[in-house]
């Protein structure tokens, strides 16, 4: 469990004593806490798909099983419920893995204009599909940054297929590269990537949780696109591995912007 007792600093006026009962009452604590909301989370976002399909299996051996349209129709949404199943075990594997990486820095080199590339080639029909235009611009020349394409490719396929679900509304999502000449928080230059939107946009009270695990703004529209709530907190946990940046912008009624600025490290890594 991480717990803060490493990194909290320790008053010079106190003792050993003094940092045990510091972890106890906060760090500790607070990361149980989180814990067992997580769990707790976990085990309500599998047991809804869980009873509904229960429900319908009980219906097929009882009242259905002789009418052949009920039957095809409740397969159907039993395949619907277990593929919702299927998509939260496999975010909670990418969460599980990506959090117990955070500390081991990617040391592979990644071409990020390729890289957006195909992220949007696979994702512009789907855009199509839901009326919505999907734009790339990207500099002259190739971009090269220190990162895992893998989890690059899943933080960017993720921000874009949330600008289509819920900020397709605006029939437009832009996704566009840049370079940065100094980001205060890198302490340096760096590369953005930019996904915007211009959907309903997001109210300003849950912009600083988005990143939460589980956290939605709609839980119910979520659920019916087929989301986890796990996206973007799998994608937090993987620019912090990149120690990179991501911010976050959006205004009600007209759209949002997500900001991932990775840090360039010039053409030799
Ligand atoms: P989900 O699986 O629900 O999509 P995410 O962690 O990817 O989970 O996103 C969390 C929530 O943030 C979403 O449920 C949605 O309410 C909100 N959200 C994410 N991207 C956008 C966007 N581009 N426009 C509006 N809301 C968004």
């Amino acid at each position: 469990i991480p717990c803060d007792i490493t990194t909290s600093p320790l008053p010079p006026a106190m003792g050993e004593g003094a940092l045990i009962a510091l972890a106890d009452g906060s760090g500790i604590e607070q990361a149980d806490q989180m814990r067992r909301d997580f769990v707790a989370n976990v085990s309500h976002e599998l047991r809804t798909p869980l009873t509904a399909l229960i429900g319908f299996i009980e219906t097929l051996r009882g009242p259905a099983r002789d009418d052949a349209g009920a039957r095809s129709r409740f397969l159907g949404i039993m395949e619907a419920e277990a593929g919702r199943m299927n998509r939260l075990v496999a975010d909670l594997l990418s969460l599980s893995r990506v959090e117990s990486d955070e500390r081991r820095r990617p040391s592979g080199r990644v071409e990020l204009t390729g890289l957006l590339r195909g992220v949007v080639d696979t994702l512009v029909q789907r855009a199509e599909a839901a009326g919505v235009k999907l734009d790339l611009t990207l500099p002259p020349g190739e971009v090269r940054v220190t990162g895992d394409a893998d989890q690059l490719v899943q933080v960017f396929q993720n921000l874009v297929e949330n600008a289509v679900k819920y900020g397709g509304s605006g029939g437009w999502v832009g996704v566009s590269l840049a370079h940065v000449a100094h980001e205060p928080r890198l302490r340096g230059p760096g590369w953005s990537v930019l996904v915007e939107d211009r959907g309903d946009g997001i109210e300003a009270l849950h912009l600083p949780r988005l990143t939460e695990r589980f956290y939605r703004v709609d839980a119910h529209r979520s659920r019916a696109e087929g989301g986890t709530g796990l996206g973007l907190a799998i994608v937090k946990h993987i620019i912090n591995r990149h120690r990179g940046q991501l911010r976050i912008e959006s205004v009600k009624g007209k759209g949002s912007r997500f900001t991932v600025i990775l840090p360039d490290r010039g053409t030799g890594g």
